[in-house]
């Protein structure tokens, strides 16, 4: 059992229609947990930024125009396996080819409204969730920089337990 986290976002898309709340719902009813939650808006910029990776693709300036567009909702979700867990929650990217039940497919309308962002590998979780999340807010909500954008090991096996305090009356013999 190994405890990862992922980045995932709302897109203002699924903001502006009001679907946040029931993306939230589907998303805790997969077993994921939301632990860290921004509602903010990206500047043209930043959207930019985000979508680096993108840059000279033909989709870019429409894509950065449309994440720019309204606000979003950035959540980190920890869960097992939270990388691929929530990629498969989200579905393909175009809502349109998406599976029946898959966030995009009930929530987004086509290959670029497409409801929710997920981050695809760990190292762009670390670096998706520092967009969002300073390393003390995260500490702050409980969560280890360190384990942003890894796996987190199983907890250690938890202490002894202290040995029973002696009953206020002990028997005697
Ligand atoms: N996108 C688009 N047109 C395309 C492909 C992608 O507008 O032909 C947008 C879409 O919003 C998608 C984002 O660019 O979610 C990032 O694309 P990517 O290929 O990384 O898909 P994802 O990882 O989001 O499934
Ligand atoms: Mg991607």
């Amino acid at each position: 059992m190994a405890i990862e986290y992922t980045l995932a976002m709302v897109k203002p898309d699924a903001v502006s229609k009001g679907s946040t709340w029931h993306i939230i719902q589907d998303i805790a009813s997969s077993g994921l947990k939301p632990v860290a939650v921004r509602m903010t808006r990206l500047s043209k910029e930043q959207a930019k930024t985000f979508y680096a990776v993108h840059a000279g693709k033909k989709f870019f300036e429409g894509l950065t125009d449309f994440m720019s567009s309204g606000p979003i909702v950035a959540l980190v979700l920890e869960g097992e396996s939270a990388i691929p867990k929530y990629r498969e929650l989200m579905g393909s990217t175009d809502s349109k080819k998406a599976a029946p039940g898959t966030l995009r497919q009930k929530f987004g309308t086509d290959v670029s409204q497409n409801a929710v962002h997920g981050s695809d590998s760990p190292e762009n979780v670390r670096r998706e969730a520092g967009f969002f999340f300073s390393g003390t807010e995260l500490a702050v909500l409980g969560i280890s920089i360190d384990a942003i954008g890894a796996t987190v090991p199983p907890a250690a096996p938890s202490a002894p337990a202290a040995p029973a305090a002696t009953p206020a009356n002990p028997v005697k013999r």
